[in-house]
C-alpha cells in the first residue's frame, strides 16, 4: 500500500472514497462535514438521514453524489478529553474501519482527513501517529492511501511519519 501525505481540501480530490469526520448523528456540521456536505450536495444528506447516525469508532459508507469520489465513507471520532477516555483506541478504531468498509465497497484509494483534530481536540502529533500506525498494520485491499492535511502542521507530521518528505540536508 503507498500512503501519501497531500496537502489541501478533501472535496477535490480524485479518489474511490474520501472519508469524512463525521459527527454521531451524520446530519452534517462543521469542519470538514460541512465541506463534504456544501461539495457533494443535498442527496447526500438524504441518503445519511437513512443511515440512523453511527457510534464512535465505527464508520459507514454512502455515495459520492456531487464530489468526483464515488463513495463517502462517515466515521465518528473521539472528542479529546485528555487522552486518558480510550480516545486513541477509539480513533485507530476510525481507521481500521473505515478501511473495512473500504474493503466491503471495494474502494482501493481513500483519502482521510485529519479526523478529530479540528474541533474535537485531538493533539495532532499524537494523532497523526495514530493514522499512520493504523493505516500500516490493518490488512486491506486498499492500495492507495491520501492522508490530507489542511494545515501545514499537520502536513509536516503526516510527511514524516508516512514518508514522502525530502530528505533533510546534512548537518
Ligand atoms: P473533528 O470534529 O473530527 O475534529 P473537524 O472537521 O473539525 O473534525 O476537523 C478535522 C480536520 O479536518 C482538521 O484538521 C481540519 O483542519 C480538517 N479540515 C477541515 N476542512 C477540511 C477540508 N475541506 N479538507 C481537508 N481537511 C479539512
Amino acid at each position: 500500500m503507498e500512503i501519501h501525505a497531500t496537502r489541501g481540501d478533501i472535496t477535490q480530490l480524485s479518489v474511490d472514497a474520501v472519508v469524512n469526520a463525521a459527527n454521531s448523528s451524520l446530519l452534517g456540521g462543521g469542519g470538514v462535514d460541512g465541506a463534504i456536505h456544501r461539495a457533494a450536495g443535498p442527496g447526500l444528506l438524504e441518503e445519511c438521514r437513512g443511515l440512523g447516525g453511527c457510534d464512535t469508532g465505527d464508520a459507514k459508507a454512502t455515495g459520492g453524489h456531487d464530489l468526483a469520489a464515488r463513495w463517502v465513507i462517515h466515521t465518528v471520532g473521539p472528542v479529546w478529553h485528555g487522552g486518558n477516555r480510550g480516545e486513541a483506541a477509539l480513533l485507530a478504531s476510525c481507521y481500521r474501519r473505515s478501511l473495512e468498509v473500504a474493503d466491503e465497497i471495494g474502494a482501493r484509494s481513500v483519502a482521510f482527513p485529519a479526523i478529530s483534530t479540528g474541533v474535537y481536540g485531538y493533539p495532532r502529533q499524537e494523532a497523526a501517529r495514530v493514522a499512520v500506525e493504523t493505516i500500516r498494520s490493518t490488512p486491506t485491499s486498499v492500495s492507495e492511501v491520501h492522508l490530507v492535511a489542511f494545515d501545514a502542521q499537520t502536513h509536516s507530521l503526516y510527511k514524516e511519519l508516512a514518508g514522502g518528505s525530502s530528505p533533510s540536508a546534512p548537518t
